[in-house]
């Protein structure tokens, strides 16, 4: 039973946030009061980015605390979500909160400008850093699987990763296809909290773009977003939108109901080769991709009743998958892996060639994370979409020559549905993002908007080590080096960020990646300024030099033009 103090318990249960006798109904928080005893939006932003990431509206499932990712969960269990809200609502402004793989350890008393919750998610020691070993601990209730933006409350539904899917795609038709994609088809699967941004991406570039989705559910969901345009379970239907949709040179976004393995497979055979290939299905994780021949309810099954068998059936649809991925590349597609790790699902399973094609990262990313660019993204605290279209406006004056981020601010104002709290992405680089940080400071200061919470992706620049997404290729080999998100955790609560989090095995799966995220609230005081101006400089910052310090030429310009002072980097 909930064994919340005080009176703002009572409150967030009266007024419906939270329902304890029906622990799935946790609800998005609007509004200027504060729940919280502290009175102070550094922690009553903590409570309100909890309670969004759990929306229903926001994360998969949330009556099992799953957010995004396969599992990827915001709290280790029910009692632990409890004790974390119960922990956030009466802590004071000078402590604490530690928070081990979900669940809410301590409350210790810091100091004011220290981060109000430290948090670290699904870490082993790396002997025994694998899914087996993981899933054991899991069962006996000693952590949990965190992703990326899930365990760490920052997850702005699928908007977070759209930008970032449209930045790829556009990449991908400016270096193969003679800039635009107009007229092309992209193949790809996976309607998942992530995957489901393709549709849309894909569309917003002009492409056709065939998503395959074995639930039926996750398809309804995204047409309900507006992600989707139109559904079928009929590959020649898909076909046929498609191929119409492209002689009039008209973005299109079609779901087709089936498995990836099974339908890449049929394309190939019909002798159609997409102009670009890739897949968002969650292979890294092989209890959560689904096995050719099965719907989501037989997985179920099987998943509980042979976990061995099911991982063996998924490591071979994988196999299956890539193989026909590397054949279309070999025919000429663009054909790239989306951050899931499904090359290396696919060579385990004994597939040689798996690592024919690339990462996107490595073929596409990279440069911009050299200036210490990535999906930086805020929430309107208070709920108000119209604070976030201010700042559409004040981004569009500020970085008016910047042509990537306004043509994406004027396409996501159009075309973007708000999920749970009202939120934006944009990708800023060093230098962008303490200043856009600052604005946003004062404004909420002049009340022209309300509290802000900033915070970004794990896929970032300088805060990642994970060899086959992030840091794949690196120039001087350093591609597995952990070092840098450890430190880009200690040095961002050094500088001040409201919350920190560590988490192991995010995007790619246990044992292959290590990466930090931070939270940061701007409730307009000179406190706030002096952690964005600090937190938004360190965290691209060190990006800057993860990079100058690989051999980056243009990381070693931004880092000497900027000023970053580095006493192993040399500038003339
Ligand atoms: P999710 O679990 O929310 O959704 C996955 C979807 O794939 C589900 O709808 C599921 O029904 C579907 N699916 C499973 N097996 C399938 C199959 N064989 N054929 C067709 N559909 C199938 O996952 P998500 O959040 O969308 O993430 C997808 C993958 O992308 C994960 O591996 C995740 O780790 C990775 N990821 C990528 C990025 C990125 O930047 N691109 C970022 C984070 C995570």
């Amino acid at each position: 039973m909930v064994k919340y103090s005080g009176r703002p318990i009572e409150v967030l249960i009266r007024e419906g946030y939270y329902k304890p006798w029906e622990r799935q109904r946790v609800r998005v928080i609007k509004g200027e009061e504060m729940f919280t005893k502290s009175q102070s939006w550094q922690i009553e932003g903590v409570l309100r980015m909890l309670f969004h990431v759990l929306d229903p509206e926001v994360a998969k499932d949330p009556e099992h605390l799953i957010v995004y990712g396969g599992t990827g969960r915001a709290a280790r269990s029910w009692e632990a979500f409890e004790d974390i809200v119960d922990a956030i609502l009466t802590m004071d402004e000078d402590e604490t909160l530690v928070v081990q793989s979900g669940k809410p350890v301590a409350v210790f008393k810091t100091h004011r400008m220290a981060p109000r919750v430290v948090i670290s998610n699904a870490m082993l020691v790396p002997k025994w850093a694998d899914w087996e070993i993981f899933w054991e601990l899991e069962k006996k209730g000693l952590t949990m699987f965190g992703q990326m933006t899930a365990g760490c409350w920052a997850y702005i539904g699928t908007q977070g990763i759209l930008q970032g899917t449209y930045e790829t795609f556009a990449f991908a038709g400016e270096k193969y296809l003679g800039g635009s994609l107009e007229g092309r088809l992209i193949l790809t699967a996976g309607l998942g909290e992530m995957g489901g941004a393709q549709p849309l991406a894909g569309k917003m570039n002009g492409a056709a773009i065939i998503v395959v989705e074995v639930d039926k559910k996750m398809i309804e969901r995204r047409m309900r977003h507006g992600y989707l345009d139109t559904w079928t379970d009929s590959l020649d239907r898909a076909l046929d939108i498609a191929l119409r949709a492209m002689e009039r040179r008209e973005g299109i976004s079609i779901g087709l109901l089936g498995n990836a393995a099974e339908i890449y497979p049929e394309i190939l055979k019909r002798g159609i080769v997409p102009d670009i290939v890739t897949d968002q299905t969650p292979a890294h994780d092989p209890l959560s991709y689904i096995p050719e021949g099965m719907d989501p309810d037989d997985a179920e099954k099987l998943r509980d009743e042979n976990p061995d068998e099911y991982i063996k059936r998924a490591r071979m649809s994988m196999k299956k998958q890539v193989e026909v991925m590397v054949e279309f590349k070999r025919r000429g597609a663009i054909v790239f892996e989306y951050g899931n790790n499904i090359r290396k699902q696919a060579y385990e399973a004994g597939y040689r060639d798996a690592f024919e094609f690339p990462g996107f990262v490595q073929e596409f990313i990279r440069p911009m994370f050299e200036e210490g660019r990535g999906p930086f993204r805020y929430t309107s605290l208070r709920g108000e979409p119209k604070d976030i279209y201010r700042l559409d406006d004040e981004l569009l004056s500020t970085f008016s020559d910047n042509k990537r981020l306004t043509r994406w601010v004027e396409k996501a104002r159009k075309h973007v549905k708000f999920q749970g709290l009202p939120a934006r992405v944009i990708w800023l680089g060093y230098g962008e993002r303490a200043r856009f940080g600052k604005l946003m400071n004062s404004l909420v200061r002049l009340g022209e908007i309300g509290p802000m919470w900033i915070g970004r992706d794990h896929l970032d620049s300088g805060s990642v080590a994970s060899p086959y997404r992030e840091t794949e290729g690196m120039l001087d080999g350093s591609d597995a080096i952990a070092d840098w998100p450890i430190l880009n955790a200690l040095l961002n609560a050094a500088a001040g960020a409201t919350w920190v989090c560590v988490h192991h095995g995010g995007g790619v799966g246990i044992g292959y990646s290590i990466h930090a995220g931070i939270g940061l609230v701007l409730d307009g005081s000179p406190e706030s300024e002096l952690r964005a101006e600090r937190v938004l400089t360190t965290d691209p910052g060190l990006g800057v030099v993860r990079h100058a310090d690989a051999g980056y030429e243009r990381a070693k310009r931004v880092l000497c033009e900027k000023g970053i002072k580095s006493p192993s980097i040399k500038c003339s």
